[in-house]
């Protein structure tokens, strides 16, 4: 059995597989046997390579979609690709540390909610709302204080930039 079929197989058998670059961590330990343990001991150095080359391919992804999303130039990317290639011992770190940034863009981008400040309606000097004011907002006092920072969403809400024409 090569390298890649022992992963395979592992993966399979529900363990996972980590690496530095130099060390190999598989677990859960309790599950390993005798006859697993001899098969990662005669493929480490494969298995090393091909969980590098994996993890580095996703990573890769994952920096450049960064970079696509923060606008970064050609130059700055090059660098960090060469950067990234150049410290395996960080890989796990720095994909981890990718993927949550990824993941906290998607969540404020999927995030419909606003707070007052970003509403014409709200008057900075007195706190009040004016669209409460007008009647507008169902069940809610006219003199209305809203917190204007909490995440909320709103059917009076109308955005700065709209109001502007923007
Ligand atoms: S209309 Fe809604 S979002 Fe706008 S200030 Fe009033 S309460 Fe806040």
């Amino acid at each position: 059995m090569d390298a890649k079929a022992l992963f395979r197989r592992m993966i399979a058998e529900g363990f996972r597989f980590k690496t530095d670059g130099v060390t190999l961590f598989v677990g859960p330990a309790s599950r390993l046997t005798d006859g697993h343990k001899e098969l990662i001991r005669s493929h480490k150095a494969e298995l090393i390579e091909l969980i590098n080359r994996y993890l580095l391919a996703h990573l890769e992804d994952a920096a450049m979609r960064l970079c696509d999303a923060y606008d970064y130039p050609p130059e700055y990317r090059a660098r960090m690709l060469k950067t990234l290639r150049k410290f395996p011992k960080y890989h796990w770190h720095a994909l981890i540390h990718f993927m949550e940034e990824l993941a906290s863009m998607a969540n404020q981008e999927l995030d419909d909610r606003i707070t007052c400040t970003e509403c014409v309606n709200y008057q900075q000097k007195s706190g009040r709302c004016l669209a409460a004011w007008r009647g507008e907002l169902i069940g809610v006092d006219r003199v209305y204080h809203p917190s204007p920072t909490r995440l909320h969403r709103c059917e009076g809400f109308i955005a700065k930039e709209v109001a502007r024409g923007s």
